[in-house]
């Protein structure tokens, strides 16, 4: 019989197997199955609840982060007051605010069971202070968090004196991928021109690709195109993400249509960023207000993979949020209107393997062999999850628990009622 480091028992899976034990040894998924017949140092009886993957956020701004307040709040709750602000923080940010910033927040993704990030760090900077210290951040936090890095021209990549080269600088200092705004450069043009020009770039440095796009509520907004269409030209099939994509919301069916098709040729990735698009797209709306957020239904039905970002936690554009990937996958499917039985379990997969593919994480599953990075939550299954923001009750990296919450219940004492515990599981 074999020994092994760790038993989980009794777990319900994300796909709807009940009754599993997983076995861990040496962080690795080592055995599957009902009624595992070993032993371990440690077993822990998780009496039905979920047990996931961790949840991957493909779309996050870790060099903002937890800034709200710097130097001022967002008096209008704009995109572009946001941007404007972040320029004015931006001469004033010290690397050490910086990583102390970063690794207060990745403390609260480790306790929300969120185990790797894909951000996008600003290079529009001569000093590039940012791109330095979330480097630093990812070597710090690399025995527990995935962060993975894009070289993202906030001010435009041929808008912004020098940024083509800054972008160079980035990469040749360990930022694995190539970034892009072509929606804020001075013109539809020169929007498409930096398209070109990145995908040729990623192409010969031989890296992934996620550029901001179309992050406007302008149906003829067509940057989106370009990028599957180089993607196609370059043979960077499935390596290439769009991020926000909004315009797609506005665009003409038609269009939208055979854009699809094209997206479904270049494989191309899509993360939508609810929150952010919820609040930030359809400002210049009187009534209705369009929601903004691309067409992440009518993209998963065609088979593209599309995954939800947390985009911003207390920075210059969003003043809440707390890491907490589930409340991602929670304001998407009420956006998206994807209450059906599959379409829930789609978002929840939005957040956990749909992004996993995204930041292409090796050994990220519950398959024997993978990575045992896991999530215990007290919940039944995924749509629980979401529903009650589900306590994350173990967080587990490479078969270590590296957080852990109680329950969540309250006590009641009810007069003229026996005292009870409610949990809010059905
Ligand atoms: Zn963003």
């Amino acid at each position: 019989m074999t020994t092994l480091d760790l038993i989980l028992r009794n777990a319900v899976l994300p796909d709807g197997r009940t009754g599993l034990d997983i076995g861990v040894k040496d962080g690795r998924i080592a055995a599957l199955e009902r009624s595992l017949p070993a032993s371990a140092r440690r077993e822990i009886d998780v009496g039905g609840c979920l047990v996931s993957p961790p949840f991957v956020d493909a779309h996050f701004h870790m060099d903002s982060t937890l800034s709200l307040g710097q130097p001022r709040l967002n008096q209008s709750g704009t995109l572009l007051e946001g941007i404007a602000l972040w320029g004015e923080l931006k001469p004033h940010l010290t690397q050490a605010a910086l990583v102390e910033r970063a690794l207060r927040y990745c403390d609260w993704a480790v306790g929300r069971g969120l185990l790797a990030i894909r951000s996008h760090v600003d290079i529009c900077d001569p000093r590039l202070l940012a791109v330095e210290a979330l480097l630093q951040v990812k070597r710090t936090v690399a025995p527990y968090l995935d962060l993975q890095l894009v070289a993202f021209p906030q001010d435009g990549y041929l808008r912004s004196p020098d940024a083509v080269a800054l972008l160079d600088r980035a990469l040749e200092m360990g930022v694995d991928v190539v970034g892009g705004i072509p929606h804020f450069e001075r013109t539809m043009a020169d929007g498409a021109d930096s398209v070109r020009r990145l995908c040729a770039l990623a192409t010969e440095r031989g890296a992934l690709v996620d550029m901001h796009c179309d992050e406007s509520d302008d149906p003829l907004s067509r940057h989106v195109e370009t990028l599957a269409a180089e993607t196609v030209r370059h043979g960077l099939h499935g390596r290439v993400t769009g991020s926000h994509l909004t315009s797609m919301h506005s665009m003409d069916n038609y269009y939208a249509s055979k854009l699809l098709d094209l997206m479904a040729e270049a494989q191309l990735n899509v993360v939508a960023n609810p929150l952010i698009n919820i609040t930030l797209q359809g400002r210049h709306d009187t009534y209705p207000k369009r929601r903004g957020m691309t067409r992440v239904k009518e993209q998963m039905a065609r088979g593209l993979t599309v995954a939800f970002g947390q985009d911003c936690v207390m920075d210059p554009w969003y003043p809440l949020g707390s890491g907490d990937m589930l409340d991602v996958a929670a304001m998407g499917l009420h956006v998206a209107q994807m209450t059906g039985v599959a379409e829930i379990g789609a978002c929840f997969q939005a957040v956990t393997a749909n992004a996993a593919r995204i930041l292409q994480l090796e050994r990220y599953g519950l398959d024997i062999g993978c990575h045992a990075d896991l999530v215990v939550l007290q919940a039944s299954d995924p749509a629980e999850a979401i529903r009650l923001r589900a306590t994350r009750l173990y967080v587990l990296r490479r078969g270590r628990i590296v957080a852990q919450a109680p329950k969540a219940e309250a006590t009641l004492d009810l007069p003229g009622r026996a005292t009870t515990t409610v949990d809010w599981r059905l």
